[in-house]
């Protein structure tokens, strides 16, 4: 199998603050990248020792620029400057150099040219116990295709000078990656993976900014992976990411994640590695995901009476009581909200730190014990806290925010919660409107959308589904679905740059990232507004001008616009198909609730959370509370 390793560049952070999280991620190695060298105020003599101390190998030094094609006396020159970082480097405690291919106006082109300077490199390295890895950068000046540097590298001819292949510089540029596979593995000194979203860019500013971990963009890494392993190679594969997000996020979140996409990356190529699959540990598959098994809200007892009265006129009921706990069941169609009030526990913390709010989610999987093992292999952060005698252990991990997820198995020991648990309450039966939950939104800073995008489909069988800029009041809100294969669990990623968004202040409010909306189905939307108004629920209004846009914009069945704007009920259309939403007003300045009726429409109203916002913004006021 492979071994992990990271380029120092991908963290924030000093170069003890890296090596630190690094290993502690897990990593095995580690590439130092000049600059953090430089900024380091100790001798490399320390930096080996504080990477021999962590468990860290050294398994190259870089970069070195513009070297192949020079002309004298420039090329004696950049010898010399090699020799020096040799001497370097031996203190370090690595043996291997990248050198880039040269952007120099000076350098000339030429493969043989510049194999005789890589050769003539090749070695000094050698003399010195030193080996030089070859990398074709995208913009190189004469040399920017990996076939190119290999065919450098082959003509060298020398057993000190391999070639590095790079991801982002091979699949950037839609070079083909079947060439790869035929060059011996053994000459291939370094691979160094990375994925980018697909931007139209100029390639430079597209890899010094935008870079990020497999799985997090839209290259083919796993088709680049495979070729490499087809190869033979065994080295280090180093992840090495320029990228503004990560160098401003947790360095300690930034290494987790890329460790957890080296291991899904690595898992998705080794059957094509390894005839033999059973012989190799294999992370267990991801378990299929089938709804929201419950929504667990933290409330403190004089908050909770406001959220009975907002659940009640939305048609739920009180259907059980905690055996042991302050702790409801509410349920109506499939759908199950659990008020938490207890003074002590996860939820009570979470209070405290957040005020109300959603602290745990429970998802309907089928297999508990694989979805554990594969989360907890994917670096998942598993949760335990004490249960009562007779009570359920359901398998849990940190979520968004520091919430939990739950593994609920709805045939299984896990999903007998309900009666293991819960006494029933007798009662009036809940509205039968609502029928399950359709998705949720959670809002997240900036830098940590990519980190929670590669969590959910890492973990799940989720997959990311149609990336959204919205226009917010206060600035731009980027928004990011992922669903699973079943297409009836979904969750929706907000974030934003700005600090004014609605977003953003959820933020602010709530102390960190969290579950911002929920949104319930039904089937008929009107018989649904009809009702939670009659019920003194408070509704989103939505400004006449819209009504008139969307007469505009479609053909309406007669009466249907003139219903649509008597209940302030917002609507898409896609084809035939439509979308019916509307929204609750803000509960303790926090979260909110949105009801949707879909009629084979399989987004999220896009078009018209600009108009949602701005309504928000507008009416950022208390929640009307049935009495
Ligand atoms: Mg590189
Ligand atoms: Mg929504």
């Amino acid at each position: 199998m492979f071994s992990t390793s990271i380029a120092t560049v991908s963290l924030s952070g000093t170069l003890e603050e890296k090596l630190q999280a690094i290993a502690a991620a897990g990593f095995s190695g580690v590439e130092i990248f000049e600059n953090d060298f430089l900024a380091y105020p100790g001798t490399p003599r320390e930096v080996r020792r504080m990477a021999g101390d962590l468990g860290l190998d050294i398994v190259c030094y870089q970069p070195f620029r513009d070297f192949e094609g020079l002309p004298e006396p420039q090329r004696a020159r950049a010898l010399e400057r090699a020799r020096r970082k040799f001497g370097l480097m031996q203190e370090l405690g690595t043996d291997l150099l990248l050198v880039c291919s040269s952007v120099s106006p000076l350098a000339q082109g030429g493969i043989v040219r510049a194999a005789d300077d890589l050769r003539a490199l090749g070695d000094i390295a050698a003399g010195m116990g030193l080996r030089v890895g070859f990398e074709a950068l995208a913009w190189g000046r004469h040399i920017s295709d990996y076939r190119d540097a290999w065919e450098v590298v082959r003509r060298a001819d020398h057993p000190a000078i391999g070639l590095i292949l790079d991801s982002f510089h091979t699949l950037a540029r839609a070079l083909p990656v079947e060439p790869i596979a035929a060059i011996p593995g053994e000459r291939i000194f370094l691979v160094q993976l990375s994925d980018a979203p697909k931007l139209s860019l100029d390639i430079l500013s597209w890899s010094r900014h935008f870079r990020c971990f497999p799985g997090q963009g839209g290259l083919d890494l796993a088709a680049f992976t495979q070729a490499v392993a087809a190869t033979g190679y065994d080295g280090p594969l180093s992840l090495e990411i320029f990228n503004d997000q990560f160098r401003a996020g947790s360095a300690g979140r930034v290494a987790t994640d890329g460790l957890r996409s080296l291991i899904q990356l690595a898992d998705h190529v080794a059957p094509s590695l390894y005839p033999v699959p059973e012989t190799i540990d294999r992370l267990p598959p991801a378990t299929p995901c089938h709804g929201l098994a419950f929504i667990e809200f933290a409330v403190d007892e004089a908050t909770a009476g406001a959220l009975r009265r907002l659940f009640a006129g939305m048609g739920f009921v009180k259907t059980g009581q905690h055996r042991s706990k302050a702790v409801e069941r509410w349920m109506q169609g499939e759908i199950n909200l659990i008020v938490n009030t207890e003074g002590k526990g996860f939820a009570h913390a979470h209070s405290i730190t957040h005020g109300p709010g959603v602290c745990a989610i429970g998802l309907n999987v089928e297999n508990a014990a694989t979805a554990m093992a594969r989360a907890e292999r994917l670096k998942a952060q598993s949760f335990h806290q004490p249960v009562g005698p007779g009570e359920l252990d359901i398998p849990a991990i940190r979520g968004v925010g520091g919430s939990l997820i739950y593994f609920v198995e709805p045939a299984g020991r896990a999903g007998a919660v309900w009666q293991h648990d819960f006494v029933a309450v007798a009662g009036d039966p809940p509205a039968t409107n609502l029928t399950r939950i359709d998705h949720i939104a959670q809002s997240m800073h900036y830098d940590e959308m990519l980190s929670w995008l590669l969590f959910y489909t890492a973990i799940f069988d989720f997959e990311r589904h149609g990336w959204q800029d919205i226009a917010d009041p206060g600035g731009l809100i980027q928004s990011q679905a992922v669903e699973a294969a079943d297409g009836g669990t979904r969750f929706v990623l907000n974030a934003s740059m700005a600090a004014r968004t609605l977003s953003a202040r959820f933020l602010s409010e709530f102390f960190g990232s969290g579950v911002q909306h929920m949104a319930f189905a039904c089937n008929d939307i009107f018989a649904t507004v009809a009702a939670m108004r009659a019920a003194g629920v408070g509704l989103l209004d939505v400004p006449d001008n819209y009504y008139d846009d969307l007469a505009a914009r479609y053909d309406f069945a007669p009466g249907l616009l003139a219903r649509l704007r008597d209940n302030r009920i917002l609507y898409d259309r896609d084809g035939e198909a439509e979308f019916f939403q509307v929204f609750t007003h803000v509960f303790a300045e926090r979260f909110f609730f949105e009801i949707v009726e879909r009629r084979g429409y399989g987004g999220y109203g896009a078009v018209n959370a600009a108009i949602r916002l701005m309504a928000q913004a507008r009416e950022v006021r208390p929640v009307e509370i049935p009495r």
